[in-house]
C-alpha cells in the first residue's frame, strides 16, 4: 500500500500511531447508483466494496474485543462467526460476479452496494429455510454482518461508529468534533483525531491540549481518503498525516514520539519548583480546566491554581441543563481538589462556537458577535441565578473567585454583581453557609473592555485577559474561518497594546491581571506577557511544567525592557 501524506494544523501536539476509526456520516464512498446506468467502472465498485468489507471488519474486530472482557469468551465467540461472514469468500466471488455482470442471467454490470444486497439477501433466504435449526439462526448473523457492509456502502446512512462505541486504541477520524465530544473522549482509548475542519483555537483544539491527545485539524477531506481500519500517523506539532505509512516513517515518528516522552519526563523535575524568573519576579503559573476529568492532569502537572473553568462544558452533550445540585457537586469537587489554592470558576460561556441546542438560542449571523456568555445569562436571569447560587453555596469548600465572560461596558459588569449579591442574601436567608469575600473578576477579550479597563478595574478584583477572542474581535478574524486564519495574530501590534493597557490599568488600580486564552502558554510570548506585568498565567496543564522552566530562565528586568519596547513598534 502506498503512503498518502496530508498536512492540516497542528492543533495538540505529540505523535500518535494507530487504526483510524471514523466517526459520523461515511463519507468515504460516493453514493452509488442502484442499478448501472451510464459509464461504469467496475474495478471501482470492486474497490469500493474491499473498502467497506475491511471497515465493516475492524469494527467487528473492536466489538469482539469490547465484548471480551463484557460478556466473556463464551458469548464473544458469535463476532468470531461475523469475522468469518465478512470475510466469507463464497460471498466475495458471487459479489464481485455480479459487479463484473459475469454472474448467472446477469443483465449487465451491478454497483457494489446492489451487487452484496443481492448476494446477502441470497444467503440469508437460504439459511432461513434450513431444517436445522442452528442453521436457521446464521440468517441473523448474515444479516448482522451484510448490514454492516451495507452501510459502509451508503454515505446517507448514519455510520454506527461512535465516541462511546471506541474500545480499542484508534486514532478517531471525523469530518468535525464538537467540543463537548472532545471533552468526552477517552484518553485509554483515543491515541489521536484528526478532522476536515477547526483550527488552533477552536475549543476542540483547545480541549485536545488539555486533555494531551495529539490532533491535527482542518485537513478538508481527511475523511474521504481514510476508512476504519486503515493505519493512521500524525505528529501533532508539525501537521503531518500519513495515511497507511511506511516502515521508515513509522521509525522516524516512533523516534519523535520516544524524544517527546524523554522531554516530557524530565519536566516532572519541575514539579514543587516556584514559579519564579531567575531574578526573582513571581508568576502565578495555573491550568485551565474543562470538566471535572481535567483534575488529575491539572494535579500531575503541578498547577498552582485553576485559572480558568470552562462551567459550559457541563451544560454541552446533552438534553437540559445541569441541575443547581449537579452543578454545585461539580464546583465543590475542583475546589476540594485543589486544598486551597485560588480556583477561577468563569460562569457560563455559551455561543460562538459552543453550541448548547436546548436552550434553544435563536440561530444568529455572527454567533462570535451575538448573544454569548453574560449577554445570555443576563437575558436569562433564571439560568444564572442557579449557577450562582450553586457557585456560591461552594464557595465555603475552598478558594473560589468567579469571573465573568465577555464584559463590554460597566452596566454588564454592575448587573452581574447585583445578581451574585441577590443571590447570597437569598443563601444566607436560608441558612446557606458562604464565603465572606468571594473575588469577582472579569474576562477582558473585548477590545471595548481593555479601552476602558481603567473604569471597569474600580468595579472588580480582577482581569483575566481572553486573548482567543480578544484577537478575534481586535484583528477582526474569526477564530473558526480556516481560510483567513494568518490573520489571526496574537503578535499584533495592535494586541500588545490592548494587553499592556490592561495591565497597566490594573496595576494602576491596585487589582491583579492575569491571561487565560492560549496565548498564555505559547513559549515565544513568555517574555512580552511577564514583561508587560501580568500576574498569571493560566494554560492547559500540559504547558505548565515547560513554562516554569522556561521562566526560570527569564530576567524580569530584561522582559520589562522587551515588553515595553514591544508596545511601541
Ligand atoms: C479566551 O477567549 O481567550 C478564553 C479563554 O475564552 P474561550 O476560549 O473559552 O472563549
Ligand atoms: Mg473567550
Amino acid at each position: 500500500m502506498t503512503t498518502l501524506s496530508v498536512f492540516g494544523k497542528p492543533a495538540s501536539p505529540g505523535v500518535a500511531i494507530g487504526r483510524a476509526y471514523v466517526l459520523g456520516l461515511s463519507t468515504t464512498l460516493p453514493e452509488p447508483p442502484e442499478e448501472f446506468s451510464g459509464p461504469f467502472n467496475a474495478e471501482a465498485e470492486f474497490e469500493k466494496l474491499t473498502q467497506a468489507i475491511r471497515a465493516a471488519k475492524f469494527e467487528i474486530e473492536l466489538v469482539h474485543k469490547k465484548s471480551l472482557s463484557t460478556l466473556g469468551a463464551e458469548k464473544a465467540a458469535i463476532f468470531e462467526a461475523h469475522l468469518m461472514i465478512v470475510e466469507d469468500p463464497e460471498m466475495l466471488d458471487l459479489t464481485r460476479d455480479r459487479i463484473f455482470g459475469k454472474a448467472e442471467g446477469s443483465q449487465g454490470f451491478e454497483t457494489a452496494r446492489l451487487a452484496y444486497s443481492k448476494v446477502a439477501d441470497f444467503f440469508v433466504t437460504t439459511f432461513e429455510s434450513m431444517k436445522n435449526e442452528y442453521m436457521r439462526e446464521r440468517a441473523h448473523d448474515v444479516k448482522d454482518v451484510s448490514s454492516r457492509v451495507l452501510r459502509k456502502l451508503d454515505p446517507n446512512a448514519a455510520n454506527e461508529s461512535s465516541i462511546e462505541s471506541i474500545v480499542s486504541d484508534v486514532i478517531v477520524v471525523a469530518h468535525d468534533l464538537t467540543p463537548s465530544e472532545t471533552a468526552t473522549l477517552d484518553r485509554n482509548h483515543v491515541l489521536g483525531f484528526v478532522t476536515n475542519v477547526g483550527g488552533k483555537t477552536s475549543h476542540t483544539a483547545i480541549l485536545a491540549r488539555t486533555l494531551e491527545i495529539p490532533a491535527v485539524l482542518g485537513l478538508d477531506s481527511i475523511t474521504q481518503k481514510v476508512v476504519t481500519g486503515d493505519w493512521i500517523a500524525l505528529n501533532g506539532d508539525t501537521g503531518e498525516v500519513f495515511i497507511n505509512p511506511s516502515q521508515e516513517i513509522i521509525s522516524q515518528l516512533n523516534e519523535k514520539k520516544a524524544k517527546l516522552e524523554k522531554e516530557k519526563a524530565e519536566l516532572a523535575r519541575w514539579v514543587g519548583k516556584p514559579s519564579v524568573t531567575r531574578d526573582g519576579r513571581k508568576v502565578l503559573l495555573t491550568a485551565n480546566l474543562g470538566t471535572v476529568d481535567d483534575l488529575p492532569l491539572v494535579l500531575k502537572n503541578d498547577a498552582e491554581g485553576i485559572g480558568l473553568f470552562r462551567t459550559e462544558f457541563l451544560f454541552m452533550g446533552r438534553n437540559s441543563a445541569p441541575s443547581e445540585e449537579e452543578q454545585f457537586r461539580s464546583y465543590k469537587t475542583v475546589l476540594e481538589a485543589m486544598k486551597g489554592k485560588p480556583v477561577v470558576i468563569r460562569t457560563l460561556d455559551i455561543g460562538g462556537d459552543k453550541e448548547v441546542p436546548y436552550l434553544n438560542i435563536k440561530k444568529e449571523e455572527n454567533p462570535f458577535l451575538g448573544l454569548r456568555a453574560i449577554r445570555y445569562c443576563l437575558r436569562t436571569p433564571e439560568l444564572f441565578k442557579i449557577q450562582l447560587r450553586a457557585l456560591l453555596r461552594a464557595s465555603s469548600f475552598g478558594n473560589l473567585e468567579i469571573m465573568i465572560p465577555m464584559i463590554s461596558c460597566l452596566q454588564e459588569l454592575t448587573q452581574a454583581k447585583a445578581m451574585i449579591e441577590e443571590a447570597r442574601a437569598q443563601l444566607v436567608s436560608e441558612g446557606v453557609k458562604v464565603a465572606s469575600h468571594i473575588k469577582v473578576g472579569i474576562m477582558i477579550e473585548i477590545p471595548a473592555a481593555a479601552l476602558i479597563a481603567d473604569v471597569l478595574a474600580k468595579h472588580c478584583d480582577f482581569f483575566s485577559i481572553g486573548t482567543n477572542d480578544l484577537i478575534q474581535y481586535t484583528c477582526a478574524v474569526d477564530r473558526m474561518n480556516q481560510s483567513i486564519h494568518q490573520l489571526y495574530d496574537p503578535g499584533h501590534l495592535g494586541v500588545r497594546r490592548l494587553i499592556a493597557m490592561t495591565a497597566k490599568a490594573a496595576k494602576e488600580a491596585g487589582i491583579s491581571v492575569a491571561m487565560c486564552g492560549e496565548m498564555a502558554g505559547t513559549a515565544e510570548f513568555l517574555s512580552f506577557l511577564v514583561g508587560v506585568g501580568l500576574d498569571e498565567l493560566s494554560m492547559s496543564s500540559s504547558s505548565l511544567l515547560r513554562t516554569r522552566k522556561q521562566l526560570a530562565e527569564l530576567s524580569f528586568k530584561d522582559s520589562a525592557a522587551f515588553a515595553s519596547a514591544a508596545v511601541n513598534s
